[in-house]
């Protein structure tokens, strides 16, 4: 039996005519246009040459027809490759000549910049997303049905290049399998049926954007209200006409900034839920003060889809992740030795489970470095599990910090910091030391208008906190550096502060 993501999408399916996506200026779209949209685009790839288990680049802004060109390419039994469309050509080349994709994809002004590219490369075809020659206009032209290639289990259904916080980014495999158990799980934890209506801000060249929040809408006959980039403001204006929102952190603080921001605009609202970088405590707590929804936090990353949730109709706890998901296994070993840790302790954690990927592409031994014997994957992010079973997240294992021999969870003292009113945010990082090795740093971002002074952070940590824990300094900042998922870049702060304690 074929295991195409697809083809459970089109079983789905009842009403040609129920909805699948709105946008802001009113564009609408069936599921019955979705099929015949995918089907033309299916076709348009084939006549490019593309068969079955060949990559597809894809460097395109967020659209409806990016988002068709991507369900073609499951269709096609192509590998779907999406870039961030931050991303400069230096990074392009990279990603490119590692992938070796058959066509890439890209936006119409840098089409003779990735022509050369493929030239210099050799051997791909570059076809623009816009324009007379471009790609939808070959796709209008094309046949509006096609029959979906089948495809097994572990057969790719995508490649994601990780965000590459931390050292270089590898390119993870995932499969038919991999994509469509971890839909189908979280439409039944999140019990989304064919009435929802998720608010869709997030990027879709991301594991968030294409794949928890758009294959759990088609895998549920939901629907999107897809905004090609996210504003506050005009969230705003959509919120009463959803009932579903997914968001990185950094979108809440954003909505709570605003002060015509209401709980009457979440009047149809179900859910709210939050991921891909840690929530506040704060943030959890001031979003639940002003409209009554608790932010249901998950956790999750590219090369293992979703793990960890908090309950849908159980406690939403702050500050945590929530239990594992059904079907996914979570243990806590020991970061050097790989012993299993007992509840309570931190330590590194590990998952197993059908959302966990295949490997990192061309990457064999990076792939078996990662992966225990057993077959569980080692996420590389720190944590424990509580006495009740949720998840506690305390940072990344390059983000752990050890000062004069002794461990330092980020996590921990920057939930302490942020917890003063005067801050609206902080990073906790290492930075090279004579005497210590690493110096525990603090930089802060403070609430606009309010003052507070290094001495004065310090004091109040020093009651908290066991004295090598309290940073040795507290530089204050306007804002920290994030990438477009919200995740505070530390490996840029760790190279600006570099010489803070050993001058250069
Ligand atoms: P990405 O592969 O870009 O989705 O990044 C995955 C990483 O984001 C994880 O390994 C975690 O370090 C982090 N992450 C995702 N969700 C959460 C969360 N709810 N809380 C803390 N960190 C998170």
């Amino acid at each position: 039996m074929s295991a195409n993501l697809f083809e459970a999408i089109e079983s789905r399916i009842t009403c040609k005519d129920a909805p699948f996506l709105e946008t802001m200026g009113g564009d609408k779209y069936s599921y019955g246009d979705m099929l015949v949209l995918s089907a033309k685009y299916a076709n348009a790839l084939i006549s490019l040459g593309i068969k079955t288990g060949d990559r597809v680049a894809v460097q395109a802004n967020k659209s409806p027809e990016t988002l068709f060109l991507y369900l073609a390419c499951l269709r096609a039994g192509a590998v779907y490759l999406p870039l961030n469309t931050g991303y400069t050509m230096d990074e392009v080349a990279y990603f490119l000549g590692d992938a070796e994709p058959v066509l890439v994809i890209c936006r119409p002004q840098v089409k003779d910049e990735f022509k050369a590219l493929a030239a210099r490369l050799g051997g791909m075809k570059v076809q623009t997303m816009n324009g007379a020659d471009g790609l939808p206009a070959l796709a209008e032209k094309s046949e509006a049905s096609f029959k979906t290639v089948p495809r097994k289990a572990d057969d790719l259904a995508a490649i994601l290049y990780t965000s590459g916080t931390t050292g270089r980014s590898k390119g993870a495999m995932l499969t038919h399998e991999n994509l469509t158990s971890n839909a189908k799980i979280l439409r039944d934890y999140w019990q989304f049926t064919s009435d929802d209506i998720l608010l869709h801000g997030l990027p879709i060249y991301h594991t968030h954007g294409l794949f928890v929040a758009t294959n759990t809408v088609l895998l549920s006959g939901s629907s999107l209200l897809f905004m090609t980039k996210f504003d506050a403001a005009a969230l705003c204006g959509l919120l009463p006409r959803a009932t579903v929102m997914m968001g990185v952190p950094t979108h809440y603080h954003r909505l709570l900034a605003l002060k015509e921001f209401k709980a009457d605009m979440a009047r149809n609202m179900r859910l709210f839920i939050s991921g891909s970088a840690p929530l506040s405590s704060e943030t959890h707590k001031e979003f639940s003060a002003r409209t009554g929804h608790a932010i249901l936090e998950r956790y999750g990353m590219t090369e293992t889809n979703m793990n960890t949730s908090n309950p849908y109709d159980g406690p939403r706890r702050a500050g945590t992740v929530g239990p594992p998901l059904p079907g996914v296994e979570l243990r806590i070993a020991a970061l050097k030795t790989g012993r299993l840790l007992p509840q309570g302790e931190i330590g590194v954690i590990e998952v197993r489970g059908p959302n966990v990927f295949k490997g990192y592409w061309r990457m064999p031994e990076k792939t078996a470095a990662e992966f225990r014997p057993d077959g569980f994957f080692i996420t590389g992010d720190l944590g424990y599990i509580d006495d009740q079973g949720y998840i506690h997240i305390s940072g990344r294992d390059k983000d752990l910090i050890i000062t004069g021999g002794l461990n330092v969870y980020p996590a921990e003292i920057e939930a302490a910091i942020d917890a003063l009113p005067q801050v609206s945010e902080s990073a906790v990082i290492g930075l090279p030391h004579a005497d210590y090795g690493e110096g525990v740093t603090a930089i802060v971002a403070l609430n606009p208008g309010k003052v507070i002074d290094e001495r004065a952070i310090r004091d109040v940590l020093a009651k908290k906190l066991a004295a090598f824990k309290v940073p040795k300094r507290i530089i204050t900042v306007d804002g920290l550096p994030r990438n477009a998922m919200g995740k505070i870049q530390k490996k840029a702060l760790r190279e600006q502060y570099k010489n803070l304690f050993n001058k250069a």
